[in-house]
């Protein structure tokens, strides 16, 4: 079978979208890419029930199927898109509900917090056009650029990663950073003060601190000399 890692990793993906309820139903797919060929799921298929063997393996090049028995997802101009424009392993698209919402009355989320200086900062949301086409890929490709997340107005979310565990980490951390500035608006709402943003010096001493120590890594407590 070709690409069963990738396989695998996009069945894993799906079961974990569907035990955070960021997938429901057929909504949503998946790929990874392997060199010159990229897995992915199949067009209707519930993301959170598929096993490897029913994911579809397609040619990076023209999207030709490979190996598969199931068509491909409907949106492959969009993964392919993405692919081309970008070296990135992999694509998690979702229509979960809070990023879903905020599309629909912002143009993006701003930098409302410093974990989304890991998704390249405030997160833009790409212009609607209807799933499947070229215009919609040509749209995300554009939002998603020097990002690993973007909303769909009107349709969802999106996120790319060296890994499909990496995208499903940063469609996660989107759809928090989603979720809290949805807080703050309706907070903003009773105090009347807009959401905060980190300025740009705040960003740089982040960016700094994160560096030089690791963020979100565990460290081991180097044992004390034991003196002699
Ligand atoms: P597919 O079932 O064809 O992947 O479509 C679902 C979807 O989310 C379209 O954007
Ligand atoms: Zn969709």
């Amino acid at each position: 079978m070709l690409l069963e890692d990738e396989r695998t990793a996009l069945a894993e993906a799906g079961r974990r979208l569907g035990a955070r309820n960021l997938v429901i139903g057929t909504s949503g797919n998946l790929s990874a890419r392997r060199e010159d060929l990229v897995a992915v799921t199949p067009t209707g298929g519930i993301i959170s029930e598929l096993t490897p063997g029913q994911m579809t393996v397609i040619s990076l090049q023209d999207g030709r199927v490979v190996e598969g028995e199931l068509a491909p997802t409907s949106e492959v101009p969009m993964h392919l898109a993405i692919y081309r424009a970008t070296n990135t392993g992999a694509i998690a698209h979702t229509h979960a509900t809070t990023t879903t919402a905020i599309g629909l009355v912002a143009d993006e989320i701003p930098l409302v917090h410093y974990t989304m200086l890991s998704l390249g900062g405030a997160v833009r949301v790409a212009d609607y056009a209807c799933y499947g086409t070229d215009e919609l890929a040509e749209l995300v490709v554009k939002a998603l650029e020097f990002k690993q997340a973007a909303l769909m107005r009107n349709h969802g979310s999106i996120a790319v990663g060296s890994s499909l565990a990496k995208a499903v980490d940063n469609l996660e951390l989107c759809e928090w950073a989603a979720a809290t500035y949805h807080q703050a608006l309706l907070a903003s709402a009773v105090t009347g003060r807009a959401p905060r943003e980190l300025t740009q010096a705040e960003q740089e001493e982040v960016i700094m601190a994160a560096l030089s120590s690791g963020y979100g890594t565990t460290k081991k407590i180097e044992p004390e000399d034991a003196g002699e």
